[in-house]
């Protein structure tokens, strides 16, 4: 299964967890992997609070600087690429009774580096 998300900036962070929990069958025990197949935006988990979004996109943007990059000469988002690198393609949770075993504050969010753009994130469930 595999869902779409758009996001509004170059750097964004987009709450996911609805999208992925719909992907988990009913009942189900086992683990959901999330994937962007993407090379310039990555997902975490953490929590889901408008403020600290605003403060995890400035965060992430800060993280590397825009311009000096040698991937520049070819398409300008080397930024964006080592911004990915840092936050990483893939979360794995656990699930159980169909749920997502998240904890109270805990939510799947999509980082995007290079954005705006439409994202691909495949869900993959695997029973225990
Ligand atoms: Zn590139």
């Amino acid at each position: 299964m595999r869902f779409q998300v758009s996001t509004d900036a170059k750097t964004d962070v987009v709450d996911v967890t609805d999208q992925v929990r719909e992907a988990v069958p009913d009942g189900s025990d086992g683990t959901v992997t999330a994937f962007v197949r993407h090379t310039t935006a990555g997902v975490v988990v953490n929590e889901a609070e408008p403020r600290l979004l605003e403060d995890i996109d400035r965060f992430v943007a800060g993280l590397v600087p825009d311009e000096g990059w040698r991937h520049d000469e070819l398409d300008g988002n080397a930024d964006a690429h080592l911004r990915a690198l840092l936050v990483g393609p893939d979360v794995t949770l656990p699930v159980r009774d169909g749920g997502l075993a998240l904890g109270r504050w805990q939510s799947v969010l999509l980082v995007e580096c290079d954005g705006p753009r439409t994202r691909t994130v495949d869900v993959v469930v695997r029973a225990d």
